[in-house]
């Protein structure tokens, strides 16, 4: 299919600076703002992108704590971040957006970080999260984010309505991780749900959990001012540093159990508390990624009330539908954000967002305007 690229190609290239701002993770918890040469004119099918904003992701914490993530160890320095906005600067021939449209310089755009192959076995089945030619930004050796230009394949580019503001755009992608994990969990009207943590992708799971229709919904944490939230978005509390959530849930649920539990956490003792909250036959969604890479769950408690355990990879074309989400306001997408940041002090913001410190539980470093 031919597509016509406007000449405003040139242009935009050259008001391009040969170098930028990057954040690099140079080793565990040696994060650092390098001056870098800028990417290349995109070629086809690329684009060009100055980022605007980017998103701190859990997944990100674990890189920048131990350099690595499950196998994946950081050899050289690596920029991070995956969950990103950007304006288009340049579009190489032949550059086709998300929806399969030509993707045009200036056009404010989500971006997914997933680059599946599109031929192997997984994605010609429909499962391109779990392709594994994958490329994912931020993960070694794939550069993420928190750059101020970057390249990438056009059709992971999907326009954004300007009611849906940077961080909104940039906060698409964990919304997605979350649209995928609650087709995972195949709410039914009126199925009551547990969800285990708090953070981003667990008060995502809720709005769209109670979309679903899910009622009633339990949110698990350990902080107040995430549980706060929860409340806010039709959850019932349940702070564990207070209440033992598997015998609170029990007793509310009259000795039953939920039909399903998500657990969005830490994935430590959050997934043995998930399986003992289920009822008989009830089925679990595991998002959350371990520390040690190890999953550990009693055998028994999943055997014998005979659980569905489904893990949840990243997600599959969710950007059209998280668009539509954010543009009614269906899903409150930035009411998470606790922060903003610059680029230049994002080194503060990961320790800061580490700490779960000054009531952290969203963190958008705004790249540029
Ligand atoms: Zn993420
Ligand atoms: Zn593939």
């Amino acid at each position: 299919m031919a597509v016509e690229v406007k000449q405003e190609k040139q242009t935009a290239e050259t008001e391009v600076p040969s170098t930028m701002l990057a954040a690099r993770l140079h080793g565990p918890r040696d994060l650092r703002i390098d001056r870098v040469p800028r990417p290349p004119a995109p070629g086809p099918g690329q684009a060009l992108l100055r980022v605007t904003a980017v998103g701190v992701c859990g997944s990100d914490l674990h890189t920048y704590q131990d350099a690595r993530i499950g196998d994946t160890v950081v050899k050289t320095p690596l920029i991070l971040g995956h969950e990103f906005a950007a304006v288009v600067a340049a579009v190489g021939p032949d550059a086709l957006d998300g929806n399969f449209a030509p993707l045009t310089v200036g056009a404010r755009v989500a971006v997914d970080p997933a680059q599946p192959c599109g031929r192997c076995e997984m994605c010609e089945q429909g499962h391109p999260n779990l392709c594994h030619r994958l490329h994912f930004c931020g993960t070694y050796p794939d550069p993420g984010s928190l750059s101020e230009y970057m390249i990438m394949p056009a059709h992971t580019c999907f326009p954004v309505p300007d009611t849906v503001d940077d961080a909104a755009a940039a906060l698409l992608e964990p919304l997605g991780v979350a649209i995928h994990a609650v087709d995972l969990a195949r709410i039914r009207v009126a199925d009551s749900v547990a969800i285990l943590g708090a953070g981003p992708i667990g008060l995502y799971i809720l709005q769209l959990a109670r979309l679903s229709g899910a009622d009633p919904v339990y949110a698990v944490d350990q902080f107040p001012w995430r549980l706060e939230l929860a409340a806010r978005y039709g959850a019932i509390p349940i702070n564990f540093k207070e209440l033992d959530p598997v015998q609170t849930i029990k007793a509310q649920t009259g000795g039953r159990g939920v039909d399903i539990a998500m657990e969005a956490a830490w994935a430590d003792h959050s997934i043995q508390w998930a399986a003992e909250m289920a009822r008989l036959g009830g089925r679990l969604v595991l998002v959350g990624i371990p520390g040690p890479d190890r999953l550990e769950m009693k055998h028994s408690t999943a055997r014998r009330k005979g659980l569905t355990i489904r893990l949840s990879r990243r997600m599959k074309h969710v950007y059209p539908r998280a668009i539509k989400l954010a543009t009614s306001g269906a899903v409150d997408v930035t009411g998470i954000v606790s922060h903003h940041f610059p680029l230049e002090e994002t080194p503060q913001a990961y320790a800061m967002n580490e700490a779960y410190r000054d009531n952290v539980i969203k963190v958008i470093i705004d790249v540029s305007k």
